[in-house]
């Protein structure tokens, strides 16, 4: 992942030719280029050829427990809110082989690690997702259980972020302090502004690298005008958040281990375990050892696990949070209130998946909110 806080160049302005040129000078470095695209009817973000795969003219429409595209009625390419596969699935695999061995004369012997795949170059990262990967490279950096795959890729990859100039309705990422301004962790950073012939964007570098990159283009001086447009977009996307976090209370969560609200969401919540799927910080993972039938060749993978599954709380003589209540209980404070313990941060960053992919609606800012309205009055 890109410095943090490096300071911005000069912004330069180019149109839809000039972000196919970004993208064949990415894939001529060697870069291996994901970016937004339409597939089963959702934006993912995937491998892409060419500017033609991106979502253009595509928004969605998101609501508790509700994810649906629809046409904006212009050509805009970054125009939707956030797909439902984070960036998190690139950086950290659902499935990954931590190591193999086979049987030697001797006992066992570890095969070498499979080779690097080439470094990413992601295009359109969001600020809620930047925040994302920066809560994940906290996780994964711990100095006593460090992940040297996840750093090395992090590390690797090429981020042109997106900032956002419509705020979704499941939204919250001003309440968070997670956006939606892009103001860290990027080499390039665009705004995208509507024009009569396409869309054009608004280019600033955040590093070396991006400045190098964006020096490849033919791109002229973004006019005064057009840097007062994009100022513009996300402030009005800042003041237009469907969903607001109570901040204040969801730190303090932990001290609310007994609150009846638990019972309450716990009549609905099906324990699925789909809000962590999408969840772009949530890491909570699985180890698993498999062996072919003579028994001469092992694998040991690693596989995203839930905290809402029975058997991820097993302990000898059986689960530790055998109902939902706990289950829940335990994701929602972990996320607002204990990570700041153990990460410094908070585990949400306000993107609303959560709430979009929840089969039955259940909304993280709503079940703060009835907590922070129950201590109302209260010392
Ligand atoms: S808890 Fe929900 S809103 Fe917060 S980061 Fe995870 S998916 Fe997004
Ligand atoms: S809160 Fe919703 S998505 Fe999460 S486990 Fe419960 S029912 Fe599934």
């Amino acid at each position: 992942m890109p410095g943090v806080d490096t300071p911005a160049s000069a912004a330069t302005v180019f149109d839809l030719d000039g972000l196919a040129a970004l993208v064949t000078a990415l894939k001529s470095k060697g870069y291996r280029v994901i970016g937004p695209r339409v597939a089963d009817d959702a934006v993912v973000y995937d491998d892409i050829d060419d500017v033609r795969d991106l979502p253009a003219g595509i928004g969605d429409e998101q609501a508790g427990g509700r994810y649906r595209l629809r046409k904006r009625g212009d050509s805009a390419v970054f125009g939707y809110t956030v797909s439902p596969q984070g960036w998190k699935r690139h950086l950290f695999p659902p499935r990954q082989k931590l190591f193999a061995a086979r049987r030697s004369a001797t006992g066992f012997e570890v095969l070498p690690p499979d080779p690097a795949p080439p470094p990413f170059a992601f295009i359109g990262v969001r600020a809620c997702e930047l925040a994302a990967m920066a809560v994940q490279a906290k996780v994964f950096g711990d100095k006593d259980y460090a992940d040297p795959g996840y750093q090395g890729r992090l590390k690797d990859a090429f981020v042109v972020a997106v900032e956002c100039g419509e705020a979704g309705d499941l939204c919250f990422c001003a309440s968070m302090g997670t956006g939606p301004a892009v103001k860290a962790g990027y080499d390039v950073k665009l705004v995208e502004l509507a024009g009569k012939d396409g869309p054009r964007f608004i280019a600033t570098a955040g590093t070396a690298r991006g400045e190098k990159m964006l020096g490849k283009l033919k791109a002229a001086k973004a006019a005064d005008g057009d840097l007062k447009a994009a100022a513009d977009r996300v402030a009005k996307a800042a003041k237009k958040m469907g969903r607001k976090m109570e901040t204040a209370t969801s730190a303090r969560l932990k001290e609310f281990s007994e609150h009846p609200r638990w019972d309450q969401v716990a009549a609905r919540c099906m324990t699925c375990g789909n809000c962590t799927m999408v969840c772009p910080t949530c890491f909570c993972t699985t180890v698993e050892d498999v062996t072919d039938l003579k028994g001469d060749n092992a694998e040991r993978w690693r596989m995203w696990d839930s905290c809402f599954s029975v058997e991820f709380s097993y302990i000898h003589g059986g689960p530790i949070r055998s109902e939902a209540r706990s289950r829940y209980r335990q994701w929602i404070t972990h996320k607002l209130s204990t990570w700041f313990d153990q990460f410094g941060t908070a585990g949400c960053v306000g993107c609303g998946r959560c709430i979009a992919w929840c089969p039955v609606g259940i909304d993280i800012t709503e079940e703060v909110a009835a907590i922070h309205e129950s201590l109302k009055g209260r010392k």
